[in-house]
């Protein structure tokens, strides 16, 4: 289905342009290992565009889209269950804000470091002009694990990280939001924490509870919407659509979760999902509300899952394929990787392509490796990349800017139906993009083209 539309651009051109990336990169730094990854795979997908049109160049586009308006790296010192001071690292990278404020998620993770958050912060901006609201592209973090800490650590942590971190935020420079281990619990302590030293009420982050200035339908919009992305995919290349048919998802939590509840909601049979630990396979379909009850209520690992479905079979990771992951083994007609970066290699797309699957579409951020999305880009498969499918969680956060700024609060009705939207125009942009460059059908090229377009002409727009 996907041509290779880096065949028409002439040979030498593109070998200069890797090149180019290739010399960018500090060999010694291990840490900007997925940034070059993803760098590499917009910069290869847009070298068309950017070489057939002479302005890019001479704006010097792509060097100054990919080095970050600014890197925050900060102490965040707090003290723990025993009154003992804790130190860890918290990062803001402001990546870009030729769109918009910058936007991004918050991940409180052991894994961040500055190489990760530049690697989410750069994909940020695509995404995010993708939506084709005003957003511009952000990350930041820490390396707290908020695992098996007390309700009281979170929030001394959440303190202290937003006592450094609110000096760079406001509702018109820089709104994050929650990822990777930031969910409503730890979004409250950090909007508390900013309006107690701030004394103002303001919609500085996204991804607050409901009660308390967050929109509905902020939690299911990253899952749904890529629920909605795949369905109109699916039509758009001719394929049957998800009602009836067998999913695997990978992860389970917040996107993973909701992408399983919309399945279910369109009458598709979702029968995998997965944590770091292990991986469960319920051949009649997951029970959501028991993985509801383990994942947000106890936080604990799924192996329990299986003490209330005999029928299921749980896999712990150390018997998972030789350089593959248990979800994908499994057939099926969709499959939706949920959880984290590189969590989908080559072994596990070749395992997808022989199982008949028909579809990939990218709920987490980056899950396939390179090699895995070239692989799949050769076969017949459709194929949803993150910052095009997965844009339905940030979409809703700027709706979410948009009511603080209103004070307003819209029905969960008018949320999902303007989510809905954003993701169809989403993924038609995208297969019109990548139709009017020569390579109908691969929707990777298309998003980095279409994200690429609107940024690089706001930047030359804007001037320096
Ligand atoms: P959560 O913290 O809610 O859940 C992450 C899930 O992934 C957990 O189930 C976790 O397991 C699992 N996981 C982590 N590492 C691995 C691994 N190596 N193998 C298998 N499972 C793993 O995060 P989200 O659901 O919010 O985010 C998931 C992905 O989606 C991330 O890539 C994030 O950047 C991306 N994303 C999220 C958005 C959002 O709105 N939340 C928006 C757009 C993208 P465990 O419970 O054991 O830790």
């Amino acid at each position: 289905m996907a041509n290779n539309k880096l065949a028409q651009v002439d040979a030498k051109e593109l070998a200069a342009a890797r090149e180019y990336i290739k010399s960018l990169k500090n060999p010694n730094c291990k840490e900007d290992d997925v940034f070059f990854q993803a760098m590499e795979e917009v910069l290869l997908s847009i070298a068309p565009l950017y070489l057939s049109d002479p302005v890019y160049k001479e704006n010097a586009i792509v060097r100054r889209l990919i080095t970050p308006d600014r890197i925050i790296k900060f102490k965040v010192e707090w003290l723990d269950r025993n009154n003992e001071m804790q130190v860890n690292t918290g990062y803001r990278v402001q990546f870009n804000n030729a769109l918009g404020p910058y936007k991004g998620g918050l991940r409180f993770h052991p894994s961040v470091n500055e190489g990760i958050l530049k690697f989410l912060g750069f994909e940020q901006i695509l995404k995010n002009a993708l939506t084709g609201l005003p957003i511009g592209g952000g990350k930041g973090g820490s390396d707290f694990d908020p695992k098996g800490k007390t309700d009281f650590e979170v929030m001394s942590f959440c303190s202290a990280f937003m006592k450094e971190l609110h000096k760079y935020i406001g509702p018109r420079i820089d709104v994050p939001a929650g990822d990777i281990g930031v969910g409503a619990r730890e979004i409250g302590y950090l909007f508390g924490e900013y309006k107690k030293i701030t004394s103002t009420y303001e919609g500085v982050l996204t991804g607050k509870p409901f009660f308390f200035g967050g929109s509905l339908m902020r939690p299911e919009a990253t899952g749904y919407g890529v629920i909605y992305f795949t369905e109109k995919m699916l039509e758009l290349e001719g394929r049957e659509d998800l009602k009836g048919k067998v999913c695997t998802i990978s992860g389970s939590g917040n996107v993973a979760l909701h992408a399983i509840e919309k399945l279910y909601q369109i009458g598709a049979v979702p029968v995998t999902c997965s944590d770091s630990k292990g991986t469960i396979y319920d051949p009649r379909g997951v029970d959501l509300a028991l993985l509801k009850e383990l994942k947000f209520e106890k936080r604990t690992s799924l192996e329990s899952y299986v003490d209330q479905h005999a029928e299921a079979v749980y896999i712990p990771v150390s018997e998972y394929p030789k350089g593959g992951h248990a979800v994908w083994s499994y057939p099926c007609y969709a499959a939706f990787p949920c959880a984290t970066q590189n969590e989908l290699t080559e072994v596990d797309a070749k395992a997808l392509v022989k199982n008949g699957c028909v579809s990939i579409s990218e709920g987490a951020n980056m899950p396939s490796t390179l090699e895995a999305t070239q692989y799949i880009l050769k076969s017949d498969l459709c194929f949803a990349p993150a910052k095009a499918a997965n844009a339905g969680g940030v979409a809703v956060s700027a709706l979410e800017m948009s009511q603080n700024a209103q004070m307003m609060r819209w029905s969960f009705e008018k949320v999902d139906a303007k989510l809905k939207d954003i993701m169809i125009h989403i993924c038609t942009n995208v297969a019109q993009t990548a139709e009017d460059y020569g390579v109908k059908g691969n929707y990777v090229d298309g998003a980095n083209i279409a994200g690429f377009k609107r940024v690089a002409d706001a930047m030359i727009a804007e001037g320096i």
